[in-house]
């Protein structure tokens, strides 16, 4: 897509700092990094969000996200690290191109995805069940 960041960077059009790379994906790291080491992995097609992104894709992101964490533990030293996924601007996605985050966590960063809410009456056994047949 022309006008897509991403896009432009899989297309090498735009530099970034590449650490793995083959026929589907292309990963490097973050512009802006919410820490050292900070990672993205990108789908080589426009896919907005994760309900766009084909099951080709969808099935092989986590294994390589796996891979790379661990590579990435052995020359960063970290131990902990989140994965994280934004879909859509309410859930902070700022780029719309399908992308996953390896965020790697150091002694006192910071964290803090969501707050924790009281028990909400309207969550109840209906709603469960609708989600399920929504499910199938
Ligand atoms: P989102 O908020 O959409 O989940 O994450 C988008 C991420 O892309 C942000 O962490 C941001 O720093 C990163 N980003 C945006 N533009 C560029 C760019 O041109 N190059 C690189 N390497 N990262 C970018
Ligand atoms: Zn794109």
């Amino acid at each position: 897509m022309s006008n897509c960041i991403f896009c432009s960077i899989v297309e090498k059009q735009i530099p970034s700092k590449v650490i793995y790379e083959d026929d589907k994906f292309l990963s490097f790291l973050d512009i802006a990094p919410g820490s050292k080491g900070h990672v993205l992995i990108v789908p080589k097609i426009h896919a907005e969000t994760l309900l766009d992104l084909p099951d080709e894709y969808a099935s092989k992101i986590l294994p390589l996200a796996k891979k790379i964490a661990a590579g990435m533990k052995k020359v960063l030293g970290f131990s902990d690290f989140n994965i994280i996924q934004n879909n859509g601007p309410l859930a902070g996605q700022s780029v719309g191109h399908y992308h996953m985050h390896i965020i790697p966590r150091y002694d006192g960063s910071e964290l803090s995805l969501w707050t924790p809410h009281e028990n909400d009456p309207s969550v109840t056994d209906e709603l469960a069940s609708k989600i399920r047949e929504q499910i199938g």
